[in-house]
């Protein structure tokens, strides 16, 4: 039993990190962004609400969100922990999934957060690429695809989220700073805060975060 909370900036690493503690540990990663992302893909009516702050790289309100995660957490493979990427990013969604964890009788095991020089965000997530169809991200610089805009994996063309634009970026950072940062301190005082250097080898950050959990 497992329950995790992965912090971080966009462009920290936290997706790549996410797949691999999930596929060690045995838990389904839930990242609000990518549910977010399907629901405006299905243009469902979250979707369309969610579209307008996403566009622009601001927060999704946070009543919608926590209803989304709650119900996600209700699903039946959740059941032996889960991990947690993007979600909460303010301290009122942290209070409010601390109450409903409390409602369960469960608490958070370890809060993960992955700590990267803001140049090198804005750098590594301006230069992302993401496959249309299968979600599996890329980098101009750092991990280019073998055939230039299409993915290794399934074929199909390879795109720049529209909240990765360079005016997107800096806005979801600014957004960071101020309404996510604070949660650092947040679970700090709870005594469950695991700081990570996320500037090293893919494998390093790991091998870190599976040190700091403490967890073989
Ligand atoms: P991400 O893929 O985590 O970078 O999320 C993409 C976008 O979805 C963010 O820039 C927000 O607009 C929205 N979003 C994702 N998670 C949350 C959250 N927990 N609270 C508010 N908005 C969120």
């Amino acid at each position: 039993m497992l329950r995790l909370i992965l912090l971080g900036p966009q462009g920290a690493g936290k997706g790549t990190q996410a797949v691999r503690i999930g596929e060690k540990y045995q838990v389904p990663t839930i990242s609000t962004g990518a549910i977010f992302r399907e629901h405006v893909k299905n243009e469902t009516p979250f979707g369309l609400e969610a579209q307008k702050y996403m566009k622009g790289g601001d927060l999704v309100p946070d009543e919608l969100v926590i209803a989304i995660v709650e119900e996600r957490l209700k699903e039946e493979d959740c059941r032996n922990g889960f991990l947690l990427d993007g979600f909460p990013r303010t301290v009122c969604q942290a209070e409010r999934f601390d109450q409903f964890l409390k409602s369960l009788e469960q608490s958070i095991d370890k809060v993960i957060n992955i700590v990267v020089d803001k140049q090198v965000l804005i750098d590594r997530t301006v230069g992302r690429r993401v496959c249309k169809v299968c979600g599996a991200t890329y980098h101009i610089c750092y991990k280019p695809p073998k055939v230039e805009g299409i993915c290794d994996v399934c074929g199909n063309p390879i795109i720049q989220r529209e909240d990765d634009s360079e005016e997107a970026v800096t806005r979801r950072t600014e957004v960071y700073i101020k309404k996510t940062q604070p949660l650092v301190e947040y679970y700090n005082k709870k005594g469950v805060l695991a700081v990570i250097n996320g500037q090293q080898s893919m494998d390093k950050v790991f091998q870190d975060i599976v040190d700091a959990l403490g967890v073989k």
